[in-house]
């Protein structure tokens, strides 16, 4: 029901355009009314009291300070253990870390952007809309747009993740890519 709805734009398209105007934002250039989270549900034509409730929740949690440095404190541990310099943004997964990947995704700041993306998209799937209900429990997942193992600099990033179901999560996944036995990733679209 509802399914293929689809965007009107691609999740890249909705996540470039938000990281750009975060950007202009952190910067001072831009004097408008964003705020983080709230792109995504301006986007997909949210009500505008239900999009206030949640952009107040996930702004709550955003400004408290101790959750940002915590969690920045800990991605740099994170990125230590990798070996992941800090100006190296041209790194990529090479494969054979596979281990280290569980750990992250295992570990407290990992839990925490989930949490912070499903609590932004009120637990419901960006793609269909289905979101559990009283007898009907909808498994939900915490999609990185841009690939967790390609782009480790956006794996907390909020405006990085999107809400899915699981059932269109794995017709999302088929779509982008296939995987190999090291765990690459190719993209195939
Ligand atoms: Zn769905
Ligand atoms: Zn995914």
């Amino acid at each position: 029901m509802g399914q293929k709805k689809g965007y009107k734009q691609t999740p890249e398209h909705i996540f470039n355009t938000a990281m750009a105007l975060k950007k202009a934002h952190q910067e001072g250039r831009h004097s408008g009314g964003f705020q983080k989270g709230n792109l995504l549900l301006r986007m997909t034509g949210k009500k505008h009291s239900e999009e206030t409730k949640r952009k107040q929740s996930l702004q709550k949690k955003l400004n408290n300070p101790m959750w940002n440095i915590e969690t920045r404190k800990k991605v740099s541990e994170t990125r230590i253990l990798l070996g992941i310099g800090k100006g190296d943004k041209n790194w990529r997964w090479k494969g054979g870390i596979t281990s280290e990947n569980i750990k992250i995704r295992n570990s407290q700041e990992y839990k925490s952007w989930v949490k912070s993306v499903f609590i932004r998209d009120n637990y419901t799937c960006q793609q269909c809309k289905d979101k559990s209900s009283k007898g009907n429990t909808v498994y939900l997942v915490a999609h990185h747009i841009k690939p967790f193992s390609e782009y480790p600099e956006l794996r907390f990033e909020i405006l990085n993740g999107i809400t899915f179901c699981r059932k269109c999560h794995k017709e999302i996944e088929k779509e982008r890519m296939i995987g190999n036995k090291n765990g690459n990733r190719v993209l195939i679209k």
